[in-house]
């Protein structure tokens, strides 16, 4: 109901010919048909401003990206079965932005498989097999790693050997020192292991917490329970694919920020701004376990394209100072985004790090119950006035704001005041 006929044409032929996984945003969907820095546009040629891609990092269509793709397509594209100083020339140079134990990088096509490989090495490295996520974790469309990942809801078995760690929701658990929580929580989790047989293998994670609700902790509160996956055996699988690639601000990597050393970092979404690479980067001894006996060949991974679109995506950050820029415009935001609490009560919390915030709605500050028909609903008005975004978090209550880098001081007051007008009519 309400929508026009191209968008109810294009919307039955996706119910006929698509797989039923398949999810669209919005009661009312979008028909994107052309993207330039943090703006979209619709097939009626209506702009809008995007609040949620991560995979167009540093922009929509950047020129960089476009023309280190024409180029190597046009000159050669094959696999890493031959030599190629592409994929050489960009392991130096990512390595070289993580702690100096990291020393060996392999590539693949998708964060699942950078995920999933990851897990297997974890195995191989602790001869264990559990593997700790959090409690609304999302690492992959694989048997491994949606065997890990909670966050497919109930319909998905997660595997016997998963465990799940509480989230470390520091809005909630406001009285607690977070870092030693989190590291008693580790403990327990282990401990749990051991009583039904099961060795641990490693702790898997994303520092952010991004479908745990958005939730960046303080820096550093995560050492603790890291020191324990590492005492009892395991090993510390740092999953970038959100915080990664200068979104935090604070630095360039998630881990980073809270001055951990991972064994193994994957990464993924914003390494070639859309096009489709993802890296696993390791301690040599820790890789060693499983590649010293098991071969890898991932077809596309680590091809001269994909190879060229990720060092053009390394170099725009650099050279356009993405980093900084979303440490200040995260700053503002956030702060802009603050005040509406003065004004609205049902936003419980306002959290974030650089260009990647949490908005969190509840039905009652003091008992801080989430509200998740106002988040679903406030996405919808968005919508209406050309804001994209979406929910995350185990109530789906937080609204998760996460523009690509290429977001702008002047596009706070869209997003704000949109967000603004948005709550003003659905709890006036
Ligand atoms: N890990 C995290 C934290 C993710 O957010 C995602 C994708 N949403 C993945 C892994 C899987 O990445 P991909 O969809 O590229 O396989």
């Amino acid at each position: 109901a309400g929508l026009d006929r191209h968008t109810r044409e294009l919307t039955d032929k996706r119910s006929k010919v698509l797989g039923e996984s398949y999810r669209l945003f919005y009661r009312k969907p979008v028909h994107l048909v052309k993207g330039q820095g943090q703006y979209l546009w619709d097939a009626a040629g209506d702009k809008y401003l995007d609040v949620y891609n991560n995979v167009a990092s540093i922009g929509h269509c950047h020129p960089a990206v476009i023309n280190a793709v024409n180029e190597q397509m046009h000159q050669l594209n094959t696999h890493t079965r031959y030599l190629h100083e592409r994929i050489l020339d960009y392991s130096e140079d990512i390595l070289s932005t993580m702690p100096t134990a990291i020393d060996r990088a392999m590539y693949m096509c998708t964060g699942s498989e950078a995920n999933d490989l990851a897990m297997r090495v974890a195995r191989s490295y602790s001869s264990g097999t559990g593997i700790i996520v959090t409690q609304e974790a999302y690492h992959g469309t694989s048997a491994l790693t949606s065997g890990a990942s909670p966050a497919l809801g109930t319909g998905q078995t997660l595997d016997a050997t998963t465990r799940l760690l509480p989230s470390p929701d520091h809005y909630r658990l406001s009285d607690v020192d977070l870092g030693h929580w989190f590291a008693q929580q580790m403990q327990a989790q282990i401990d749990d292991m051991a009583a039904h047989g099961i060795k641990f293998a490693g702790f898997l994670a994303d520092s952010i917490f991004s479908s745990d609700g958005v939730l960046p902790g303080t820096a550093g509160f995560m050492q603790e329970a890291i020191d324990v996956v590492h005492q009892n055996g395991g090993i510390f699988i740092a999953d970038e694919v959100q915080p990664g690639f200068a979104r935090t601000g604070e630095a360039f990597w998630g881990f980073a920020r809270h001055a951990l050393v991972p064994d193994i970092v994957t990464v993924g979404k914003p390494m070639g701004n859309g096009i489709p690479v993802s890296g696993l980067f390791a301690k040599s001894d820790v890789l060693a376990s499983f590649s010293d006996h098991i071969p890898y060949f991932n077809t596309f991974g680590g091809n001269p394209v994909a190879m060229a679109a990720a060092q053009a995506v390394l170099t725009v950050i650099r050279d356009e100072n993405l980093q900084e820029h979303s440490l200040t415009v995260g700053r503002k935001l956030l702060t802009e985004l603050q005040t509406l609490m003065d004004k609205h009560e049902c936003v419980g919390d306002v959290r974030g790090a650089g260009l990647f915030i949490g908005f969190e709605l509840v039905k009652d500050r003091a008992s801080k119950e989430a509200d998740q028909q106002l988040a679903l609903d406030v996405i919808e008005r968005l919508r209406e006035k050309h804001v994209l975004t979406s929910v995350a978090g185990p109530y789906g209550n937080v609204l998760k704001l996460r523009p690509p880098l290429a977001f702008q001081e002047q596009d706070i007051d869209w997003l704000v005041g949109a967000l603004d007008e948005s709550l003003t009519e659905l709890t006036a």
